[in-house]
């Protein structure tokens, strides 16, 4: 599997990742295919500290240098220096010959990188730094970590970013977290994320422990690394945490404003021991904020400031059910965007979020650092006077829906979650992939019991656990020009799951024939984008993006990797645009694509116009019917 997906030769430059005070730099290329390595260490007591990689070159060099992360980090100066080229073909599982010559400068550069920090002026270097806050002492063990072949494939799309490569994947699975809430139903989809992204020992206090069996059955099968321990009550939790060898690296807090002031207390009364960064998320039906602190006095601020906010959509009871639904979706969303923000934290990647976000799943507005008069929703009513349906048919709406989603991987997963949990009365799924452990680390619908089987089937299982009311209808097939009309005609509304440009534009074509509504996203690494297209009215994805990039130019993710909750993200907000359609909410994506960057934490709308010229929608379309889409790429499925 390693070899075939991504030993596969991709000639693309595009792999940077630095650390821009390194102790020393060393580089080396091969002459025949231009593959360059560029390896930067840290020094710590003549340890290597942290070593990373920039690489310009084949999927072969990519993977050696970032199995040499792996291989170096840790080891004294000498050891390194006795690390061989081979040694690092052995860890990536064996190369075929042709494949050495990419992989066989790896060594050489890190060589390169050790004599440059040796032969500088000793006088200049301060050898003893201190490690960054983040990083204690005993997580820099080598023996511990990614050393069999089964845990570089399950992450294999973490470990192929240079910003994460081998050595971030193994401090994430080193990572010990805290997660209270209030009930399984609040931090499902974190303890999903958090577990395939590989974080070790997670902590769970719940304060409701209803049906929390079925969740934790299937996160622990997703990945049964990951040791998940219940803390049975608050006493407890503190008596737990009360030595600093037992500190959680983290902490989560997530739930409503009453809950996380609660459990806030137990974090802000003096203690003995070392405080640990602490995320905090409050959900407001269809909005929250996420806070990350870094001391008991920024949670203090924090919940001083939101609570000055006015509280929306309280005591309605008119409007049970939309305020019910709207927490669910806060939860849900707010639970991808905890396990991405603890893993930049982990690893101090990207922009670290000591500033409040504020999100609106109404309005997809999402504002860093909000004023008062970002957040207020004095509009509510009239979201709801333009609802299709009053409100007190809303479950009513949501069970006759039926929703069809293509591709059940990395966006189907956590679309399809989260409107099974929402009651949709049907949902079907297409896919003719088996699952594969390299799909573990983003694909929460699967888990490790189920590799081989369909993902259909595999997806089928996990969604009944969480609503059996559901209809799933399962498509075993690769959707094609042949099948596509037929099968979109039986449902209301379309959500893309797949990243194969071919077969976007087949689907989004065959929803403009059929009049359906198509719900799009696309991911790659920390990058999301997401727009809602309604056939006829607005701008399609031809109109945005109106010309089909060179298949062998087009990064995919068996290239480039993506951080699994980054998925999560896309494919959750890909659910609530659908949940908004079906209950007749007009402030969808329509005209806009949302793009999230999540090393950031950045979300931007763009606007789009449809496009006149446009071959599909256009005033004078030349595509008819729907056309040949000939170049299908099957790895490149997220
Ligand atoms: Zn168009």
């Amino acid at each position: 599997m390693y070899n075939n997906t991504v030993l596969d030769h991709f000639a693309n430059p595009r792999n940077v990742g630095s650390i821009p005070d390194a102790d020393g730099t060393g580089q080396s290329g091969n002459p025949v295919d231009g593959d360059k390595i560029r390896i930067y260490i840290k020094v710590y007591n003549e340890t290597l500290s942290d070593v990373r990689f920039k690489t310009f070159g084949c999927a072969a060099a990519i993977a050696a240098s970032s199995m040499l992360t792996v291989l170096a980090t840790g080891k004294t100066l000498e050891e390194a220096m006795n690390i061989t080229n081979d040694d690092v073909a052995e860890s990536l599982g064996g190369l075929p010959p042709q494949k050495l010559v990419c992989s066989n400068i790896a060594a050489d550069a890190l060589h390169d990188a050790i004599n440059d920090y040796l032969n500088k002026n000793t006088q200049d270097i301060v050898k003893n730094e201190k490690l960054p806050q983040n990083t204690p002492e005993r997580l820099v063990d080598a023996n511990q970590g990614l050393d069999d072949s089964k845990q570089i494939q399950r992450y294999l799309r973490h470990i192929i970013m240079p910003k994460i490569s081998g050595a971030g994947q193994k401090k994430i699975i080193q990572t010990r977290v805290l997660l209270c809430a209030q009930s399984i139903d609040v931090c499902d989809v974190s303890l999903n994320y958090m577990a395939a992204s590989g974080i070790g020992q997670i902590y769970c206090y719940l304060e409701s422990k209803n049906r929390c069996e079925s969740v934790l059955a299937h996160v622990r099968d997703l990945n049964p690394e990951v040791n998940i321990e219940l803390v049975e009550n608050v006493n407890l939790l503190r008596n737990q945490f009360s030595s600093i060898e037992n500190t959680a690296d983290f902490n989560i807090l997530i739930g409503d404003l009453v809950f996380v002031t609660k459990i806030s207390d137990l974090f802000i009364q003096p203690v003995s021991y070392e405080f640990s960064p602490t995320l905090i998320a409050v959900s407001y039906a269809w909005q929250g904020y996420v806070n990350l602190c870094n001391q008991t006095q920024s949670i203090k601020d924090f919940l001083t400031k939101i609570s000055e906010k006015p509280v929306f959509i309280k005591n309605m009871p008119y409007y049970e059910d939309f305020t019910q639904l709207g927490m669910s979706m806060s939860n849900t969303f707010m639970g991808s965007l905890v396990a991405v923000e603890l893993i930049k934290a982990r690893l101090n990647i990207g922009n670290i979020l000591n500033d409040t976000i504020y999100f609106n799943l109404l309005e997809m507005s999402f504002i860093n650092n909000p004023s008062i008069s970002d957040c207020k929703l004095e509009n509510i009513q009239n979201f709801l006077n333009n609802c299709a349906s009053s409100p007190s048919h809303l479950k009513e709406e949501i069970t006759k829906a039926r929703v069809l989603i293509v591709g059940a991987g990395g966006l189907g997963s956590p679309a399809a979650f989260t409107l099974a949990k929402a009651g949709v009365g049907a949902i079907g799924l297409i896919d003719f992939d088996t699952v594969d452990i390299s799909n573990l680390n983003r694909q929460i619908l699967h888990s490790t019991s189920g590799i081989g089987l369909k993902k259909v089937e595999s997806a089928k299982q996990t969604l009944k656990t969480i609503n059996k009311d559901v209809n799933i209808e399962l498509y075993a097939t690769s959707f094609s020009k042949e099948n596509a009309i037929d099968i979109i005609e039986n449902y209301d509304i379309i959500v893309d799951g797949l990243d194969n440009l071919p077969t976007r534009y087949l689907l989004n074509d065959a929803c403009f024939f059929s009049k359906k509504p198509l719900i799009e996203a696309g991911v790659l690494a920390f990058y999301g984008q997401i727009t809602t297209i309604v056939s006829g009215d607005g701008p399609c994805y031809r109109c945005i993006f109106p010309e089909s990039i060179e298949p062998r130019n087009a990064p995919s993710c068996s290239e480039t990797g993506i951080l699994g909750p980054v998925a999560g993200l896309s494919g959750i907000l890909q659910a609530v645009e659908v949940l908004k359609m079906i209950i007749g909410i007009n402030s969808t994506l329509k005209g806009g694509l949302l793009m999230y960057d999540a090393l950031e934490t950045e979300f931007n709308l763009v606007e789009f116009q449809r496009n006149n010229s446009c071959n599909l929608c256009g005033e004078h379309p030349s595509i008819l019917e729907l056309g040949e889409y000939t170049f299908v790429c099957k790895d490149t499925k997220i």
